[in-house]
């Protein structure tokens, strides 16, 4: 079927091919950090000498000595500093090979429906603890650029997790508020998605999100919930289909584009988590909007890696590992 086969990123097979020495995976790093040539991290100067050392040998959990990859190396010419590829990166301080990490990645942007940890542990042959970290690290890669959307929006907001009580036919727990937004696809551009976690489907919340996220003037459409109310006193232009009245459709009135990636995500997080904890839930939100909008990109690899090699020096303090408990959790809910 034509715009159903298309590839989102290198085979698995293509990458454990053409990742499997450190070396390949290394100067595939130094290209995507370094554009132009790399340069001193500590004092930018464009001039480095490179070298390689061997790896670190450590003793692991069942008290086997193992060496890690060979590292390769640059020394500043000026300032003398030693640093390599993934100096400040999420990269740095694993003992995961490269070569791991990057068919972890393609394991990812593969995954229509994503990868739990303990699918990943088994993919990867790695620990638990190591699997649920790549995952949200490459989760975090992930994250959609700012950007306000214009054209033809639909916005919409849905109810996600809460544990369901099969006894009482209901949800045993509160479910988390998620909002979304979609621009519509035009002549040069097919539809992309943001959603986040929100407080509540309420005017305050939801009329915040459209200004965040849409231009001044769009055409906004959404179904009849209060939420809603005042849009186009605001300066927008505003049509409502009658989900109350049983209206889904009306001319190319609808919330249809919304709907399909709410139905997208739900059923990957039922297919592949039994439950998503509320507080890890923006990121497979992201996740799913980033595979979303990268569907027919052939650069998804790339960028994901360019994320995790670019993004992460920034970032990757505030992205805390799962304590003890909550790693139990995930362990029975995953
Ligand atoms: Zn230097």
């Amino acid at each position: 079927m034509p715009g159903k086969t298309h590839r989102i990123g290198p085979s698995l097979i293509e990458t454990a091919r053409i990742f499997a020495a450190e070396e390949s995976c290394h100067e595939y790093l130094q290209a995507a950090r370094w554009p132009n040539g790399v340069h001193c991290l500590k004092c930018d100067h464009d001039k480095v000498s490179k070298f390689q050392i061997a790896g670190k040998t450590r003793t692991n959990k069942k008290g086997i000595v193992v060496t890690g990859p060979m590292r390769f190396m640059y020394q500043c010419l000026k300032c003398k500093y030693q640093f390599s590829t993934t100096t400040g990166t999420i990269f740095s301080d694993t003992h995961l090979p490269l070569s791991k990490w990057m068919l972890a990645v393609a394991i990812m942007c593969n995954a229509k429906k994503s990868v739990s940890a303990k699918q990943m542990e088994r993919d990867m042959g790695v620990a638990y603890k190591t699997a649920w970290h790549l995952n949200h690290r490459i989760r975090k890669a992930m994250e959609s650029p700012e950007g306000l959307f214009s054209g033809t929006v639909e916005i919409d907001a849905t109810f996600v997790g809460g544990k369901y009580d099969e006894r009482r036919a209901r949800a045993k727990y509160g479910k988390q508020a998620v909002a979304g937004v979609i621009q519509r696809k035009t002549e040069d551009a097919h539809s992309k998605v943001k959603a986040f976690p929100v407080k509540k489907e309420i005017v305050d919340v939801m009329t915040g999100v459209i200004r965040d996220h849409v231009s001044a003037g769009t055409h906004l459409m959404t179904d009849d919930h209060g939420a809603y109310r005042g849009l186009s006193t605001n300066g927008w232009k505003h049509e409502i289909v009658c989900h109350t009245q049983d209206e889904w459709v009306r001319g190319n009135v609808h919330t249809q584009g919304i709907e399909s990636f709410w139905s997208l995500f739900k059923r990957g997080i039922i297919g592949s988590f039994h439950s998503v904890s509320v507080k890890h839930l923006d990121r497979y939100l992201s996740e799913f909007c980033f595979r979303f909008n990268s569907r027919r990109d052939e650069q998804i690899f790339a960028a994901v890696i360019t994320g995790l090699v670019i993004k992460s020096a920034l970032r990757y303090k505030v992205l805390t590992g799962p304590t003890d408990a909550e790693l139990d959790a995930l362990q029975v809910s995953e």
